[in-house]
């Protein structure tokens, strides 16, 4: 039998930790599918999703920078990935239709409570960048009423325009806006790294005392690009820092419970990643 076939794609994507990860979740539920990285041409990503959907694929992640091209392609989509502006999982239903959704926000929120065992209820949130990784964060950790949740920004308006947007879902929460360099103070329960700096020079210039005794630092990123901001949190005291990778594994393994209705266990594919990527 012809496994299904599944594929990711961005630009660029040579080093997408994707097809590694879809092939453990497979090997480990027994599901009968190949997953291949595919190069995105930015003039015609639109024409060569539909043509791939066309010719067979069952299902397409996508990454950096089509996310939002993915949006606008699709024929519908979640109401999630309408709050985020964002698709980053794709297939097509029985009726032809291409269907979009994004997993990111709820990856990131599964990642922090089941693995690192976090509860965002009643907690102070800083999450630093206003781009499109925190558009998908936003409904999820909202849900999870925290007290407080500030965003801040190089470009305040970018936060700004972030806390109008989803005002309507902070219910209790005081939801503030801010520039990176007028932070309100912490401390703060938790602190998300979501720009695309690192620290240092050309990068990200933090002040003191942001992270609570017991705080958490959490960096989207993973890898090497990680290891400044997670550097200054370990000097900041910080109970617990962490880079991205949890989350890229939880964003994958939603998708594949949305493709396959199973969903696999995310703990031991984390662990052969860590080891096979060589990202400690
Ligand atoms: P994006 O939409 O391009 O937004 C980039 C953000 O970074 C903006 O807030 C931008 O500020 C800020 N920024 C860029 N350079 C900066 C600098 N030198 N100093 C301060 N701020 C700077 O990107 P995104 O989609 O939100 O992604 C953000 C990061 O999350 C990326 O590194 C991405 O790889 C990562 N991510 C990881 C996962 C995962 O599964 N682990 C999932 C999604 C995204 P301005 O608005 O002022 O330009």
């Amino acid at each position: 039998m012809t496994p299904d076939r599944y594929a990711v794609v961005g630009n660029p994507i040579g080093h997408s930790l994707s097809p590694r990860i879809h092939a453990l979740f497979a090997e480990q539920t027994g599901q009968h599918l190949v997953y291949e990285a595919r190069l995105g041409r930015p003039e015609h990503f639109a024409e060569d999703v539909r043509e791939w959907f066309r010719e067979g694929l069952r299902g397409l992640n996508v990454t950096v920078p089509f996310k939002e091209e993915a949006f606008r392609l699709v024929d519908q989509h979640s109401r999630r990935a309408g709050r985020a502006g964002a698709v980053n999982t794709i297939w097509i239903e029985a009726d032809g239709l291409l269907t979009g959704d994004n997993t990111d926000g709820a990856g990131f929120l599964r990642d922090l409570t089941q693995r690192l065992g976090f509860d965002p209820g009643g907690r102070a949130i800083l999450i630093l960048g206003a781009g499109g990784a925190t558009r998908g964060l936003l409904e999820p950790l909202l849900g999870a009423a925290p007290a407080r949740l500030v965003i801040a920004n190089r470009t305040p308006e970018k936060a700004r325009g972030l806390q109008q947007d989803f005002a309507d879902l902070a219910r209790g929460a005081r939801l503030e806006a801010s520039g990176l360099e007028d932070m309100p103070a912490g401390p703060y329960d938790l602190v998300i790294n979501a720009t695309a700096a690192g620290l240092g020079s050309g990068g990200l210039a933090l002040p003191p005392a942001l992270l609570g005794a017991s705080g958490i630092a959490y960096d989207l990123v993973y890898g090497p690009a990680a290891r400044r901001f997670l550097e200054w949190a370990g000097a900041q005291g910080a109970a617990t820092v962490t880079d991205g990778l949890g989350m890229l594994v939880e964003q994958a393994a939603e998708a594949f419970a949305i493709w396959r209705g199973v969903r696999p266990e995310t703990a031991p594919v984390l662990a052969a990643i860590r080891d096979t990527a060589g990202i400690g």
